[in-house]
């Protein structure tokens, strides 16, 4: 990039928030997937009015800008696929108001979900989705992204907690939109617009989201079954069954096996098992936990356990979190990560699918996820030096898509479309709903400035 536009950055936000060292541009270039980019220069905003002329300025020079919260998009949403600008909102990490009376808050992008949460718990607080990346990832993103979690099955996902937004669009207005009361009926739906736009409509710098109070009591119970279908059915009936879980997750035998090897846990043996969590009063999570075990139990399970103690429960839930890291022990280069989502009664129909493409694919799939929910996160593995192990991943990952597509469902659930996802999108859309999304892009982005290339499939890929 032209020394002298280094030269405009550093006016607008000091020398000590930019950077054009190697090694930090190599490091912002990615985020945890196989996508890679080329930053040319990475910046940190410290004021919606920095983010604002730096957008003034892009639009000037036509320079593409990535907005970037913690990087742990599993889609290669913030990778700067165009060489360009790195936006990382990570400095921009206050959180800025806790209005317990109206139970809400307002925090700027950069903050963490966990810090955020932490910083509720003494008031009995706290926002319930929760990414199972929530030590590191930010409000920003994760509006941006409408991430989901663990809690989502109960509680839903980010778009069900914002209620307003001060964003920065591509041509640099600042905006504040949405409200502070509980429902609203005014105008278009500019927060919902927002959320969920993968960085590519405005940079966000605000957000005022709900609260509501902690659950009085949480019960956690595992059940191990033979194969993951099985486990499918018993999520598929819990979630029919009124009983209303907080948390419904899955990991298959071979997650399990990664994830006993790199914490040290023990599994029984089985092909599958469910983490499943009750929350609320007291007299009534007990029996709850026992008619979901009851289910479980009719659909196969070998083994129900309830949970004895918190620590037992967070060492669960940990397990859990780490399922994606544990996948390393496996020794493949590539994962493609997928995100699909199918209407609940199609999950077991889901699971037994992936077991089949990838007999029939010869590639290692791990599937692990939010089963209650219909989210899954089959992981293709592959070498991508091995021309013939990179096909049958490819045609396995292919697949995949056109099932959960077949079976009524989505290609992201919560994770984004970004670069990864980008070729299936008109599996999902058709071309007169692509082309109105188009349209809305273009007229907040004329220059198409704002993150470019990411959700709609290149012409190449069309
Ligand atoms: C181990 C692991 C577990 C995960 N588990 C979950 C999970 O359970 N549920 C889930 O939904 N996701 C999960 N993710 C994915 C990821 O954490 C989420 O997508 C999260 O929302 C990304 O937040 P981030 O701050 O890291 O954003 P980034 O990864 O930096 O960016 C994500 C997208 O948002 C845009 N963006 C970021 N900040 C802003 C901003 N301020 N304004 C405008 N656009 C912005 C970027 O351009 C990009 O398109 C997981 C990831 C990892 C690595």
């Amino acid at each position: 990039m032209d020394q002298r536009y280094i030269d405009e950055l550093t006016g607008i936000v000091g020398a000590e928030n930019i950077s054009t060292e190697i090694l930090e541009l190599e490091v912002y270039s990615r985020d945890p997937t196989v996508v890679k980019g080329r930053a040319e220069v990475i910046i940190w905003p410290r004021t919606p009015e920095d983010v604002s002329e730096i957008l003034r300025l892009a639009n000037k020079i036509k320079k593409p800008v990535y907005p970037r919260g913690a990087g742990s998009s599993l889609c290669g949403g913030p990778v700067p696929v165009k060489p360009g600008i790195v936006l990382c909102m990570e400095r921009m990490n206050r959180i800025l108001e806790i209005d317990i009376e109206n139970l809400q808050f307002l925090a700027e992008a950069g903050v963490s979900i966990r810090e955020i949460n932490d910083t509720l718990k003494p008031h009995s607080l706290f926002i319930p989705p929760d990414p199972a990346s929530e030590v590191s990832c930010t409000i920003g993103g994760c509006v941006a992204n409408n991430a989901g979690g663990i809690h989502a099955v109960k509680y839903g996902t980010f778009r069900d907690w914002v209620l307003g937004l001060e964003i920065v669009l591509p041509t640099g207005e600042i905006i504040t939109t949405g409200t502070r009361t509980r429902k609203s009926v005014s105008g278009y739906d500019l927060t919902g617009l927002i959320t969920g736009s993968e960085g590519t409509l405005a940079v966000i710098t605000k957000v005022r989201a709900k609260l509501t109070p902690l659950p009085e009591s949480r019960m956690v119970m595992t059940a191990f079954f033979s194969n993951p279908e099985d486990a499918g059915k018993a999520s598929f009936k819990i979630m029919v069954g009124n009983l209303n879980p907080s948390a419904i997750e899955l990991l298959d035998k071979t997650t399990m096996d990664t994830i006993s090897q790199y914490l040290r846990m023990k599994f029984p043996p089985a092909g599958a098992m469910l983490i499943i969590e009750f929350d609320g009063p007291i007299n009534e999570v007990p029996d709850r936990l026992g008619k979901a075990g009851s289910i479980c139990k009719d659909e196969g399970a070998i083994e129900v356990k309830v949970s004895e103690s918190e620590e037992e429960s967070l060492k669960l839930w940990t397990a859990r979190k780490t399922a994606f890291q544990s996948l390393a022990i496996l020794g493949k280069a590539s994962i493609l990560i997928e995100d699909i989502t199918v209407p609940i009664s199609k999950v077991p129909e889901m699971l037994r699918r992936i077991q089949e493409i990838s007999k029939k694919n010869n590639t290692l799939i791990p599937t692990f996820g939010h089963v209650g929910d219909g989210n899954l996160h089959p992981h293709v593995l592959y070498d991508e030096e091995n021309s013939d192990e990179y096909t049958r991943a490819m045609n396995a990952t292919d697949e995949i898509f056109k099932t959960a597509i077949e079976l009524g469902g989505t290609i992201s659930g919560e994770h984004g479309v970004g670069v990864l996802k980008r070729k299936f999108f008109p599996l999902e859309h058709r071309a007169e709903e692509i082309m109105l999304m188009k349209r809305i892009k273009s007229l907040l982005d004329p220059n198409n400035i704002l993150n470019p290339d990411k959700i709609f499939p290149l012409e190449a890929e069309a």
